[in-house]
């Protein structure tokens, strides 16, 4: 076959022989895996340090290469003739440099090559910018492959070159011709060598094993993997491209669904003793309660019991918007251990949210005669000590904490539940920590406010039962949520002291310079000071933000609490941490600056008296709201309807804010985009594991392999994503 065949007509300029571009290579030798272990200096050309630089890139062996996929491919460009060239049309051409000269601009720093070009059919001047060097490159070797386009301008037609390779017999056509692929290079690693160095490693791609069994790939007519990966680096054309990336795609994401079913199954294996049926504590907890749980609260208390009551550890997530009532169903869950004589833990991310948990907790339930304890890192080594021993002594039955709660020292005497509230602020290994073997395996519900789209639910929590609480509790008056560009806001500051008159309290977030403690501590601490002497001058106005010793967090909030500061300036360690009913207005600063989810989070703090509640969120000048993100938020109070747009207009790095940092580790699978492929791989994984949980005999073994090889390392990769 011809370099190209049909789509790159390059007649006898073909130099690489019998090794077509797509499909296998022709080789007669046995298929064997290990020869892809070898390290990349068996090819020519590489040495020690190229080696090295690859091996920067996590690329050590020919199946490391190999398996570096492109993230795209340059949109193709077909071989043709000068005299055919088209004004505006990318195309490449075959030609030898005729002249060649290099001349200065007006501009300073740009430095212009203008190359005559020509092949038989005429002549052409090609332009480059600040690449004076090729002046001798083209002296010793004219022959060449550009790529590029004439331009549009007037006056006599000029190609500009996008890409060049001087023909030196080799892989020709690499970088110029029909669809280039576009690797994540470094400075250290460039596209051109990623790519040179995959072709020569192109005899290599007969020896992958197609991890995934025969019958699935036939059933879907997908590629084999060989044929998708060398059609991915070298495709012959865009409909054998794509299969290839979706075969690749589906495959990624089977084996991270694979990873993630047995890791399920894999706690889930673990034995422990069921917990009696919802007796007198819990009933007499409700019976407490100022109000009737909504049904959505019902319905998941309903789910969380059959979980409790079975003989393997329930591994829960309740998703809930802000408001919705998670607070009762954990308390619920947590009693529920109580009263089997058993101890529950409740864990939250700050302490500014441990201690509005345990003030609330032991408001509730002190009437019922539980005692609720604290453990932060913050106390003194008595206070801690005195907790703890009560814990391993099987004193206490329930205590409320932060990462403390998992720290070496603390023993359960009977740990039975557990509740991780914000869970997507843990890590995966601290959240499974405390559900874990050390602790004699509880019950575990995780809780989160962020609402999660689906698609990433099933790659994040793809392990966990999912529960919903999908509906508010009655009575409450949606948020105003208004946009107030700069002309507007000393208005804006008149209204939140109106509202302040009238005995209502309100929040300011200040802007997110960026995620570190301490530059937005003394971004909120400017903030304080102009407003206090300011548009808030004469009012009780308070700080809080997340470098204050836990003692002044606690002051301020329940300073805020209680209506002793009338305005609260916070960064947004408030997200989590605020219910105070009399709070009226939230207004955030910069809001541009935040993520749909996290203003969600922070309207969220207010509207949860019976009185209006008002969001407003400033605008920077000259930046209202270009991409309508803002007018979008106000327009909907959904938070699953935000987080699906944040999703798509962020980019799928950006859903959870500081910590999870992106779905970098997925190489060929877009969540988005690749939803029915996700759904796909979901129900096959479930299909292959049902018949063969260890995945011992499918594939010859090979599948279970790969899921090592991929995910092994599946916490790892959980708290990367
Ligand atoms: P979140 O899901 O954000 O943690 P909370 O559990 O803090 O929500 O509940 C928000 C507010 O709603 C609290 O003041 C709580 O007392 C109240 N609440 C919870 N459930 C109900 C209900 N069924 N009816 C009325 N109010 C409720
Ligand atoms: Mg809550």
């Amino acid at each position: 076959m011809e370099r190209g065949g049909l789509y790159f007509p390059l007649g006898n300029a073909t130099p690489a022989g019998d090794r077509g571009p797509t499909g296998p290579p022709t080789s007669k030798r046995a298929i064997s895996p290990q020869r892809l272990d070898v390290p990349l200096t068996v090819l020519p050309g590489v040495g020690r340090v190229l080696a090295g630089r690859f091996a920067a890139l996590g690329i050590h062996c020919i199946r490391d290469l190999l398996l570096y996929l492109p993230f795209r491919h340059e949109p193709p460009s077909r071989l043709c003739s000068v005299s055919a060239l088209k004004v505006g049309e990318a195309a490449t051409i075959r030609v030898r440099v005729r002249s060649c000269s290099v001349r200065p601009s007006r501009r300073r720093n740009l430095r212009i090559l203008e190359a005559l070009l020509g092949d038989d059919s005429g002549t052409v001047l090609a332009v480059w910018y600040n690449q004076a060097y090729l002046e001798d490159v083209f002296a010793a070797r004219p022959e060449l492959l550009v790529r590029g386009a004439i331009t549009h301008r007037a006056g006599p037609p000029r190609f500009i070159v996008q890409s060049h390779e001087v023909l030196s017999g080799g892989e020709e056509g690499l970088h110029t011709l029909g669809l280039v692929p576009v690797y994540p290079a470094t400075g250290e690693v460039s596209v051109r060598l990623i790519r040179s160095t995959v072709a020569k490693a192109r005899e290599f791609t007969v020896h992958l094993v197609d991890p995934l069994p025969a019958r699935l790939v036939a059933k879907r007519r997908y590629p084999s993997r060989c044929e998708a990966v060398m059609a991915s680096h070298f495709p012959r054309n865009e409909s054998d491209a794509l299969a290839a990336r979706r075969r690749l795609a589906f495959e990624e994401l089977l084996l991270l669904q694979l990873a993630l079913l047995q890791r399920r199954a894999r706690q889930k294996r673990s034995r422990v003793r069921p917990l009696p049926p919802p007796g007198s504590l819990c009933a007499r907890f409700l019976a407490s309660l100022p109000f009737q749980p909504t049904p959505a609260q019902r319905r998941v208390m309903a789910e969380i019991d059959s979980d409790l009551m079975a003989s393997r550890p329930m591994l829960r997530l309740l998703q809930g918007d802000v408001g919705s009532g998670k607070t009762l169903v954990a308390v619920y869950a947590l009693l529920r251990a109580v009263e089997a004589g058993g101890q529950a833990a409740l864990m939250a991310p700050t302490e500014v949210l441990v201690d509005q948990h345990a003030l609330r907790l032991s408001q509730a339930l002190s009437s019922l005669g539980l005692d609720v304890g604290t453990l932060k890192s913050s106390m003194t080594a008595g206070e801690r000590r005195a907790v703890t021993g009560r814990l391993a002594a099987g004193e206490l039955q329930l205590v409320v904490g932060t990462h403390a709660l998992i720290q070496s020292g603390v023993h359960f005497a009977d740990l039975r539940a557990a509740v991780v509230d914000e869970q997507h602020r843990f890590g995966v290994r601290q959240r499974d920590a405390l559900g874990g073997e050390a602790n004699g395996r509880p019950h575990v519900l995780h809780m989160t406010a962020t609402p999660i789209p689906r698609t990433l639910c099933l790659t994040l929590y793809g392990d966990l039962d999912l529960s919903v609480l999908d509906e508010l509790p009655p009575g409450r008056t949606p948020v105003r949520t208004v946009l107030v560009p700069p002309v507007r806001q000393a208005a804006a500051w008149k209204f939140v002291r109106e509202r302040v008159d009238e005995g209502e309290q309100a929040c300011v977030v200040c802007p997110l310079i960026e995620e570190s403690a301490t530059v937005d501590e003394a971004s909120a601490t400017a903030v304080y000071a102009e407003l206090a002497a300011g548009e808030l001058g004469g009012y009780r106005v308070g700080l809080l933000h997340g470098n204050l010793p836990s003692a002044q967090k606690r002051e301020a909030m329940a300073d805020f609490a209680a209506g002793r500061t009338q305005v609260l300036v916070s960064t947004t360690v408030i997200e989590v941490g605020v219910d105070v009913p009399n709070a009226t207005v939230m207004l955030i600063l910069g809001a541009r600056r935040f993520g749909l989810s996290q203003l969600h989070q922070l309207r969220g703090r207010v509207g949860r008296g019976s009185r209006r509640s008002y969001c407003l969120l400033f605008t920077d000048e000259g930046q209202e709201d270009a991409d309508g993100r803002l007018g979008l938020f106000a327009s909907t109070s959904d938070g699953f309807e935000l987080a699906e747009a944040d999703l798509r207009l962020r980019g799928e790095g950006q859903m959870f804010g500081d910590r999870q940092s992106g779905f970098g580790d997925l190489r060929v699978a877009r969540l988005l985009h690749d939803q029915d492929l996700l759904q796909d791989a979901r129900r096959e994984a479930q299909h292959l594991l049902a018949a063969d949980p260890l995945l011992e005999r499918t594939a010859g073994g090979f599948l279970r392999e790969e899921v090592t090889n991929r995910f092994g390392g599946l916490e790892h990769w959980l708290d990367r994503a």
